[in-house]
């Protein structure tokens, strides 16, 4: 990392990570690594490698498996085989410098570190967010008459929260239905009508009603909601998944919940606009980070602060499967954050102490505020 204070201020801050997932606890073949690597698919002939974030890898991870810097792929995956995956694991965790993870753990279509893996491995501490589709699909595939749905949910959802470790819940209503939703809250007898549609068709919840409850039934819960919106794989419809759809809603709980909007690319300026005007909203730029690498980070996190005030930009690296990524978001974070605040402070657009403290926010303090974390004392200075 270049020197210069803000560089290492933020090269020694102990991160909060406030959205990420588990990293796969088995070791992975060339096929695995690479379906990994990318949020689309392993394409015949063509290498995933062969993109920024394989890039980014070659040169930002070899090091740390004892490589040369920009090392092949065979040569990179043989002695990441070689290593095995718990090694591995630690020593990206450890070389992350995360002090606090906030971990989905309801998405691991592979084995992933549990939290407390996690938090072993990284020498860390780590927490829990409950996503509430996955809690929503329990509850059906216990089976519910379609008037007892939205009770049995609740009930649900509330027992979800309470658990120790846990800080906030998720949803991924972007997946599944995008946006462009009715803001009101459903009523009683539009949620039993979707739930005997549901329940009789079985599959995942994708119910645009069922959705607009599980979104409602959040508020109710008072929890920091974490949102997922634009960049995500094949699944979404990236049209509809566009933050600023929510601006109805955003208006209409007001006052509540915290919503967190996680990754935003492309539209870091749009969730950028709405932190903006409603008190209670926040975003990262997570995963992007590891995506585009260190070398565009800067761009993306200068969009991303045009106008977001400073209490409002978080820090997530949203790494799955991949150790690398937990690594990869750090570093991206890390280096674009103090990058773009040291041109500003260059220009004399800032001071020092204000450059320091931005850094301090977005990298710990605003997730330590938001989800109440424990810690220490709340900086504010
Ligand atoms: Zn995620």
């Amino acid at each position: 990392m270049a020197a210069g204070p803000v560089h290492e201020r933020l090269g020694a801050l102990q991160l909060v990570d406030h959205h990420c997932h588990g990293a796969t606890t088995d070791g992975l073949d060339r096929e695995g690594f690479e379906s990994l690597l990318t949020e689309g698919e392993a394409w015949p002939g063509v290498s995933p490698f062969d993109s920024p974030v394989g890039l980014a890898v070659r040169r930002h991870c070899a090091p740390l498996l004892d490589l040369p810097r920009h090392a092949p792929p065979d040569l990179y995956l043989a002695r990441r085989a070689e290593l095995g995956a718990a090694e591995v694991t630690r020593r990206f965790l450890r070389a992350a410098g995360t002090g606090v993870f906030c971990v989905d753990t309801g998405y691991a279509p592979h084995r992933v570190t549990a939290p407390a893996e996690l938090a072993e491995a990284a020498g860390a501490t780590a927490y829990e967010v409950v996503r509430l589709e996955s809690v929503a699909e329990a509850v059906a595939a216990g089976g519910v008459e379609p008037d007892a749905y939205a009770g049995a949910f609740r009930t649900a959802a509330w027992e979800a929260v309470r658990r120790p470790g846990v800080v906030g819940v998720k949803s991924v209503a972007a997946y599944r239905t995008g946006f462009e939703l009715d803001p009101a809250r459903p009523s009683p007898g539009e949620v039993t009508e979707a739930a005997r549609r549901w329940l009789a068709r079985g599959g995942r919840l994708e119910d645009p009603v069922l959705t607009r409850h599980l979104l409602w039934t959040a508020v109710d819960l008072g929890r920091p909601l974490q949102l997922h919106t634009g960049f995500g794989d094949s699944d979404i419809r990236m049209h509809r998944v566009d933050p600023t759809h929510l601006t109805d809603w955003l208006r209409l709980i007001a006052g509540t919940i915290p919503v967190l909007l996680l990754h935003c690319w492309p539209y870091q300026r749009q969730a950028a606009y709405l932190s903006a005007v409603f008190e209670r909203v926040y975003l990262d730029v997570g995963l992007t980070l590891h995506h585009v690498g260190p070398a565009r980070a800067g761009a993306i996190l200068a969009e991303a602060l045009e106008i977001t005030p400073f209490r409002k930009l978080l820090y997530s690296s949203d790494a799955y499967g991949l150790a690398e990524f937990h690594h990869l978001g750090a570093l991206a974070f890390r280096q674009g954050l103090a990058g773009l605040l040291q041109e500003r402070l260059d220009a004399d657009e800032l001071a020092l102490p204000d450059a320091l403290r931005i850094a301090r926010w977005a990298g710990r303090d605003n997730a330590r505020r938001v989800y109440r974390l424990p810690g220490g004392p709340l900086d504010d200075g």
